[in-house]
């Protein structure tokens, strides 16, 4: 069975980098009836945070990508992971290293001088323990394997190999016994029994100095998936230089759904067919590896947010209400009236935001101020035409669009004038703005009392 899992270090937000790999480890996992797990990677004591492990909860959760069981924190279990470095020390695939600083730093001089990258060789490789100073402190070093060749059949990379001969006897236990990254890594994937190790390509070369491990151990090696990192428009790794921005800022300050943000990242790096909107049902079904573009997936915000715009037009009027009550001064006393606005106002807004800013003409209060546009529109005749819509709404016994529709066309052509010179100031008027929904819409959103009292407010 296949078991997946994401396994995001807490040392910051949740970006989306990380979400699109929590993404695709959740959907592969899904598609096949699988298992996503979580794992923590708190082994940076300074710099692992409780908000960053908030953060990531948060944004998993948000986006829909729960994982199976409790969320395993990996500090939790070093002694394990020095465990396993002790056994591999009994077998002989990992040894344990007295080299001096002057040691190493005589091999990296000569590194240096010969313009080559340092690569560690030890003394102690094939000197027995017994000889090594016992009272001394020591790290324990993987007896990585010298000769020949390591290759991975990466689903995204294709076959990828390194010689041997390059790689160095990585340290798995540091002097003060506590394990390092890559032993961690290794026995925790081993142990929550990891299939499949879908992850940023930046670690890829990793996978050279923690298949040795497996190995080393006899466990059986997992499938290995790299996937491009997300560059921005420039074609540079996404970074803050590009506003990249944690999880929750796509969701707090540019007002995206989290259905539109998974269907960007997913869109980001993965491909079926031309199918751009895709729902999770259809992405459940569709996951492969064999979709994962090899080359980097360059971020375009216009493009999530005409994907939101889309998922916004198909969100529940109700839910919408509570997500721009949430955005408005008036909070849930908003929200009536936001719930029976939001059909006409979800059809033209790109984001929460926009969608809060919209609705605002409803919640204003008189006498409007109307933005610049819209005060263009209210001077001239404009006054003049404004009482005489007034008179004829306000003679009118109903109050709804086909009503009203009729009764502003009356005034138009009594007034001989198009229907548009008409409409322009009354939306001026009603909303304060030079676009709104449809303006009999408006009117009806309003009511008889307070759009009349609006239309009195900009009247000659
Ligand atoms: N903790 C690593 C990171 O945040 C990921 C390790 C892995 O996926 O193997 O980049």
């Amino acid at each position: 069975a296949v078991v997946t899992r994401f396994a995001p270090s807490p040392t910051g937000y949740l970006h989306i980098g990380g979400a699109r790999t929590a993404l695709f480890n959740w959907l592969y996992a899904r598609h096949h009836g699988g298992t996503f797990l979580l794992r923590i990677e708190d082994t940076d004591r300074v710099r692992s945070t409780q908000g960053a492990i908030d953060a990531i909860v948060d944004g998993m959760t948000w986006l829909g990508l729960d994982w199976d069981g409790d969320a395993v924190f990996q500090f939790s279990r070093a002694d394990r992971h020095a465990e396993v470095a002790h056994q591999m020390v009994a077998g002989g695939t990992a040894y344990r290293c007295w080299m001096t600083q002057e040691e190493i730093a005589a091999q990296r001089a000569e590194a240096e001088a010969a313009k080559r990258p340092l690569r560690i060789r030890s003394p102690w490789r094939d000197r027995d323990a017994s000889e090594g100073p016992a009272d001394q402190p020591f790290v324990v070093r993987l007896k990585a394997p010298r000769e020949g060749a390591t290759t991975i059949d990466d689903q995204v990379q294709g076959s990828v190999t390194v010689q041997n001969a390059e790689l160095d006897d990585l340290i798995l236990l540091r002097s003060d016994g506590t394990p390092t990254y890559m032993l961690a890594v290794v026995v925790d994937d081993h142990d929550m029994g990891v299939t499949h190790v879908i992850r940023g390509d930046d670690h890829l070369n990793n996978a050279f100095r923690q298949l040795p491990i497996y190995r080393a151990m006899g466990w059986a090696e997992p499938t290995y998936a790299h996937i491009p990192l997300i560059h921005g428009a420039d074609g540079a790794k996404l970074s803050k230089r590009h506003g990249a921005l944690g999880v929750d800022a796509y969701r707090d300050e540019l007002g995206i759904l989290p259905e539109a943000l998974d269907n960007y990242l997913l869109r980001l790096g993965w491909g079926h067919g031309d199918a751009e909107i895709i729902t999770r049902a259809q992405a459940t079904e569709w996951f492969d590896l064999a979709g994962v573009g090899k080359s980097p997936a360059r971020f375009d915000l216009k493009k999530l947010e005409n994907l939101n715009g889309h998922y916004i037009r198909e969100a529940d009027d109700a839910r919408l209400a509570a997500l721009v009550a949430a955005r408005r001064p008036e909070g849930d006393d908003a929200l009536p009236l936001l719930t029976q606005a939001m059909p006409v106002l979800k059809v033209r807004a790109a984001n929460l935001n926009e969608l809060a800013e919209n609705a605002a003409f409803l919640f204003a209060k008189r006498p409007l101020e109307p933005d610049q546009a819209a005060s263009a529109l209210l001077a001239g005749d404009a006054p003049a035409l404004l009482a005489r819509v007034h008179a004829a709404l306000d003679a009118g016994a109903n109050w709804d669009t086909e009503t009203l529709d009729a009764a502003v066309r009356q005034v138009a052509e009594d007034a001989g004038v198009k229907l548009g010179q008409v409409a322009q100031p009354l939306r001026a008027a009603l909303t304060g703005r030079k676009t709104s929904p449809g303006i009999f819409d408006v009117l009806v959103l309003l009511g008889r009392a307070e759009s009349l009292g609006r239309i009195a407010d900009r009247m000659a």
